[in-house]
């Protein structure tokens, strides 16, 4: 399967071409990059729906199975 256009770029090395400084698509835009392998997704964003969605769709597009967002970047 191939990455969804939003995460278009993403691999398991570099985020997003759409992700920068001033916004990371895997984290809502939010200014924080939260690339399953790199900073995860930060302990307080752990009940955030969204994140978790966009999380779980980057780390399935990498092929990454996660179960949920547990213990990653903590
Ligand atoms: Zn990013």
């Amino acid at each position: 399967m191939s990455a969804p256009a939003k995460f278009a770029g993403l691999t398991k090395f570099d985020c997003a071409s759409a992700c920068n400084v001033h916004g990371c698509v895997i984290a809502g835009g939010r200014p924080q990059c939260m690339h399953p392998l790199k900073g995860g997704v930060p302990h307080h964003f752990k009940n955030d729906p969204a994140i978790q969605q966009l999380y779980y769709e980057a780390a399935t597009a990498l092929g990454i199975i996660p179960e949920t967002t547990e213990g990653i970047g903590t």
